[in-house]
Formats: structure tokens, C-alpha cells, sequence
């Protein structure tokens, strides 16, 4: 497999035309599998991405993000699976010949070069004239905020403004699906925030298809229209941040990106506008319809931002609240609650100030309560 340094610096082939270049084209992977000795990297990985689409790989560090990445970049093999740009089978082909754009969390800028010769790059290697490569540097230093630069050397540069040239190299001869590695890990907070949406312009203005790579859970809801997570090298659930947040598939989709509580219980009734469960550790909460059977074991998850504050009559439960913590326009409360050993988070705006020692109810609407089976586990 070729080494990316080897890719950039190598003479483009086969990716003439946009048909060939499969720009307006949809992306999918079939079944994708890649192991190193015993490590299953990647597992059985399939999705379909449609054109123009921003979709994002999320999951813990060593979860298969970047391997399946490597995969549809080129720069590694595939066990078994197929990889297809439109009705174009890519599986197979060299990197330089899949004409995808990458840009990585290391900024590997040619440090001999200056930021405009470093952005012309791809546009010569690909034969545009020197007049168009002159007019498309400038509008792409333009778009990412960095008119003016272009005489400067890397090495001039603070790391977000070399992170913005990497971006600008990536896009400036518009490949259809471009694809990045936590870009933005090496960066400090405000700077990664001001980038993520100024990524988010350009990939809409430009109508780009766009395959981003973190482990960050709100830099994937702000940037996506559908985010992968992934697990152990398995895909848990793809969908909209609507989805995965409103309607987790898994506990641990529901945790990672929400970080809900779980209250064990057991179903008491089932109806069509909801489900009962009668918890655990006493009280009886409305959920959601699900299909579950009278008495399965199953867990409540409820996101600490849809729990709210009651009398202590009014609510499925009640506590006592032990720590209070303002953050901002947030204040997160821990509820302890009687016979359950960890405390109930809730997250509500600041203006609520209870006091520790407080005893409060807690409810919550049955759409906002996601049940999952418990059987066997
Ligand atoms: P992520 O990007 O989500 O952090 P990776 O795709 O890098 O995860 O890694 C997935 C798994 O594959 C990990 O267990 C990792 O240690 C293993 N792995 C990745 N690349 C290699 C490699 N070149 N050789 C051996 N194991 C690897
Ligand atoms: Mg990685």
C-alpha cells in the first residue's frame, strides 16, 4: 500500500473527467473487513453516502474510525468488502487514482514550498494552466480567510492557519468526496469551533461529500447530517444526530452521545401510545411505545436534559439532590435516589437553584424514554 506522502507527491492518473471522478456520484461500502493478527479492526463495515452528504465516523479512539477511512482512501487493504464511487468499483484501485481529497490531523504541508505553491500542487499535477491555478489558489485563500498569505512558508504560520492551508489543498481542485482525519484534534477549543463551521460552509458551498473522522460527540452533531458510531470496530448505529439522540438503537449509542441515565425495571404494560415500566428501584414510568412483552427485563435511558424537576407527588420518583454544579447557562444536578447505586443527572437551564439536601420528584415525557431489553445481558 502506498504511504500518503508518496500519494501527494505522485503524478495524478486516471481521474480526468467528473464522470470518471464520480463527482455527483454516491459512495457505498459493502461489507467492509479489515483484522491485523487478532485485532478485528473493522467489522464488517456497510453504509450507503449519498452525494453532497456530511457524514461523520464518531467513536472512541481505537474503534476502527481511521482503518475504515485508510480503506476508502487506498492507503489500506480490505480483507473482503467492496468500496464503489458511483457504479465505479474502487476497492482495488491505487489512491492516487480514487481522486478523493484527505485532509489529516497532522498537516503535512510541503515545508519547502509556500502556502500558495503548496495549494497549486494538486492543480498541477492534474495540468490546469497557470492563469487558472493563479485565479483558484486566490479564491480558495479567500474562502478559508487567508488572502495574502500565500508568499509565506509553513513554518510562518500558526497551526490553525496551516490546518486551513491543508484544507485548501484538499479542496482546491474540488474532489467529489473529501476525506478527514480528525483535522482538528491538535487545535485548542475556539479555534477548532471557529473551523468546524467554517468546514461546514465550504463542504454546503461547495456541495462537497465530505467522510470526517472524531472521537469529539459535538463536533460530530454540529458538523453532520449523519453520523456513524462506531464500536469495536463495528458500526452501532447510522443516522441524523435527530436519530441517534432522540432514538438510540443501543444503550451504548444512547450513552455516548447523550451520556443517559439508566434506570433498570421491568415492563408492567404495553399499549399503543406507550410503554410501562415499573423501576426497580420503586415508581412507575411512561415510555415510549416499544415492543416489548409484559414482564421483560429492560433499562430506561433518559438524557439528564429531559428530565425535569417536580413536586415530589408529581413525579415517577423522587430524590435527593447531593451535588449541584452550574456551568454556564447549564446546571447539572445529581439526584440520589433511594435503592439505586449511581446519582440521576439532570441537566436543566440555570435559572433553577436547588439546594443540596432538596428533595424533589423527577419526571419526564413517555416520547423522551427509550427502552432497551436487558434479557441475557
Ligand atoms: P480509531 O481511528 O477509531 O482510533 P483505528 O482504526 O486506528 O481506530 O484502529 C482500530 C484497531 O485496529 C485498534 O485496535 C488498533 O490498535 C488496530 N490497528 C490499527 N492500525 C493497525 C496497524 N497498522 N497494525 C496493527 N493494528 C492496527
Ligand atoms: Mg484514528
Amino acid at each position: 500500500m502506498s504511504d500518503i506522502r508518496t500519494v501527494l507527491e505522485s503524478p495524478v492518473t486516471g481521474a480526468g473527467s467528473p464522470a470518471q471522478a464520480g463527482i455527483g456520484k454516491p459512495l457505498s461500502v459493502v461489507s467492509l473487513r479489515k483484522t491485523y493478527g487478532d485485532v478485528v479492526a473493522v467489522d464488517e463495515a456497510s453504509m450507503e453516502i449519498a452525494a453532497g452528504e456530511f457524514v461523520t465516523f464518531l467513536g472512541a479512539s481505537g474503534s476502527g474510525k481511521t482503518t475504515t477511512l485508510m480503506m476508502i482512501a487506498g492507503f489500506a487493504e480490505p480483507d473482503s468488502g467492496t468500496i464503489t464511487v458511483g457504479d465505479r468499483d474502487v476497492t482495488r484501485l491505487a489512491p492516487q487514482k480514487r481522486n478523493l481529497g484527505f485532509v489529516f490531523q497532522q498537516y503535512l504541508l510541503f515545508p519547502h514550498m509556500t502556502v500558495g505553491e503548496n495549494i497549486a500542487f494538486p492543480l498541477q499535477l492534474r495540468g490546469v494552466s497557470k492563469a487558472d491555478t493563479r485565479r483558484r489558489v486566490g479564491e480558495t485563500l479567500e474562502i478559508v480567510g487567508l488572502t495574502g498569505y500565500g508568499g509565506r512558508y509553513p513554518r510562518e504560520l500558526s497551526g490553525g492557519q496551516q490546518q486551513r492551508v491543508a484544507l485548501c489543498r484538499a479542496l482546491v481542485y474540488r474532489p467529489p468526496v473529501v476525506l478527514m482525519d480528525e483535522p482538528l484534534g491538535a487545535l485548542d477549543k475556539k479555534l477548532r469551533d471557529q473551523l468546524q463551521v467554517e468546514i461546514k460552509a465550504i463542504q454546503r458551498e461547495l456541495g462537497l461529500t465530505v467522510i470526517y473522522v472524531t472521537h469529539d460527540q459535538e463536533e460530530a452533531l454540529v458538523l453532520s447530517d449523519r453520523i456513524a458510531v462506531m464500536r469495536d470496530g463495528l458500526i452501532d448505529q447510522f443516522d441524523t444526530p435527530r436519530e441517534l439522540f432522540e432514538r438510540p438503537k443501543t444503550p451504548f449509542v444512547a450513552d455516548f452521545l447523550g451520556a443517559a441515565n439508566f434506570l433498570p425495571g421491568q415492563v408492567e404494560e404495553t399499549a399503543d401510545e406507550h410503554t410501562l415500566v415499573r423501576l426497580e428501584h420503586g415508581g412507575v414510568l411512561r415510555a415510549r411505545p416499544h415492543a416489548f412483552a409484559r414482564g421483560a427485563a429492560v433499562d430506561a435511558a433518559i438524557q439528564p436534559g429531559r428530565l425535569r424537576a417536580c413536586t415530589p407527588d408529581e413525579g415517577f420518583c423522587t430524590g435527593t439532590v447531593e451535588t449541584v454544579t452550574y456551568v454556564g447557562t447549564l446546571v447539572r444536578v445529581g439526584l440520589r435516589l433511594a435503592g439505586l447505586d449511581k446519582l440521576l443527572r439532570i441537566e436543566a437551564p440555570a435559572g433553577w437553584a436547588p439546594i443540596a439536601g432538596e428533595r424533589i420528584g423527577v419526571k419526564a415525557d413517555a416520547q423522551d424514554v427509550n427502552l432497551f431489553g436487558t434479557e441475557g445481558r
